[in-house]
């Protein structure tokens, strides 16, 4: 390595490295690839099944069915459980836009939580106080979307037991927790129904736009898939309900099937990352805090300032070192134009303080350790 370089030893390095798992699997890939080119079947081909089958094996739900995104993923939930205008679904606040669009898209009410300060998922205490504050309002209470924010799974005992309590069905936004755990269940198994994503940058990710649906309800399941294709009923062309074009490419499928082979291991290895940045960071910032029960599937691995104001010049002390860093999310939805006149729970403030204080380093199951150390000491560095 050359010595004189010190402030950026390392040329560019990768927030997310979708290049290091290429190589690895690159002729398989091709090979999956040649093989949907030479079938020809692009829209519904084999490898959709196929796929379908090995996310029901890996993650133990009874049916999975692919899907366009993880945005379409949730509108096509929400349409087999009948949500209409008039009903309202507890969303957290601090989350992508998708939580709160797909509600808010079928006419139905996003009524905002907040979230934990420890974990950034769905507090519960929010949850009551917003149960509380919006129960004599107009709306029919019909459901949660609990959030696993950057890989960890929420509390679903907790939220369980309230949604229980309350009639309510719980979906549960997994974008982001592909592969993590909950007590002794893995993501896929928690909810009514569980959505993912496969956008390039999750944990488990295709080459375009891509989601899936889990559930074990055979009758909602059936609903989903007829959803998926225009609401389709025996007939193709007698159409039975309401659907949309939500259909994964058989193309990103192939892609899938080769990419979920490495994907455990992958999961260990982002685990590993996250480990030693903990090891490491502990004693100078706030670090994730994960309960001994659960395995997250680290989209992300976030890092607390604990005070706002400081976030910018920290960002640009890592920038100069050849670092990329990011911010998920700078402004909470409760907050954001499009969202704004819906209701939330009376008080929103961890959700209003994190997004001014929280920020993301570089993590992908490829990254090394001589890298790692590089980022840890600048970050040292713009913290002292
Ligand atoms: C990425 C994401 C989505 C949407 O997934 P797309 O595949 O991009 O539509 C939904 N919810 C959360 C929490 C996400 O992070």
């Amino acid at each position: 390595m050359n010595q004189e370089a010190h402030a950026q030893p390392f040329g560019s390095i990768d927030f997310i490295d979708l290049k290091a798992q290429q190589d690895r699997i690159s002729a398989p890939l091709k090979a999956a690839i040649d093989g949907v080119l030479a079938h020809g079947r692009y829209i519904m081909g084999p490898e959709i099944g196929t796929l379908e089958t090995n996310l029901s094996e890996f993650c133990g739900a009874k049916h999975t069915i692919t899907c366009s995104s993880g945005t379409d993923a949730l509108t096509m939930a929400l349409m087999a459980l009948g949500v209409k205008p008039g009903d309202a679904v507890f969303v957290p606040s601090f989350t992508f836009a998708s939580t709160a669009e797909s509600v808010a898209f079928l006419g139905a009410t996003p009524v905002f939580v907040d979230v934990n300060e420890n974990d950034y998922n769905l507090s519960i205490e929010s949850l009551e106080s917003a149960y509380a504050s919006i129960k004599d309002h107009d709306l029919k209470l019909v459901g949660i979307i609990p959030v696993d924010l950057f890989g960890l799974s929420a509390d679903y005992d907790a939220i369980k037991s309230f949604a229980d309590a309350h009639n309510l069905w719980i979906i549960a936004d997994a974008a982001q927790s592909w592969g993590a755990t909950y007590k002794d269940k893995n993501i896929g198994q928690l909810g009514n129904i569980t959505t993912t994503s496969f956008f390039p940058a999750k944990p488990l990710g295709c080459y375009g736009d891509g989601g899936a649906i889990c559930t074990d309800d055979d009758l909602l399941a059936e609903k989903m898939r007829s959803i998926r294709v225009h609401g389709k009923g025996s007939d193709k062309y007698d159409n039975v309900r309401l659907g949309i074009n939500g259909r994964l490419d058989t193309l990103q499928a192939a892609i899938l099937i080769e990419k979920l082979k490495i994907f455990a291991d992958e999961v260990q290895s982002r685990q590993r990352v996250a480990q030693y940045y903990n090891e490491h960071l502990e004693n100078v910032i706030k670090t994730p805090i994960i309960e001994k029960d659960r395995g997250c599937a680290w989209a992300q691995y976030t890092l607390d300032l604990g005070e706002a104001g400081k976030r910018e010049a920290v960002q640009a002390t890592l920038k100069a070192g050849g670092i990329p860093t990011a911010v998920y999310y700078p402004l909470p939805l409760h907050l954001q134009t499009c969202y704004k006149d819906y209701p939330s729970a009376p008080d929103m403030s961890v959700s209003e303080n994190l997004s001014q204080r929280v920020f993301s380093l570089p993590m992908h199951p490829y990254l090394e350790t001589d890298i790692q150390d590089h980022i840890i000491e600048t970050l040292k560095r713009a913290l002292s």
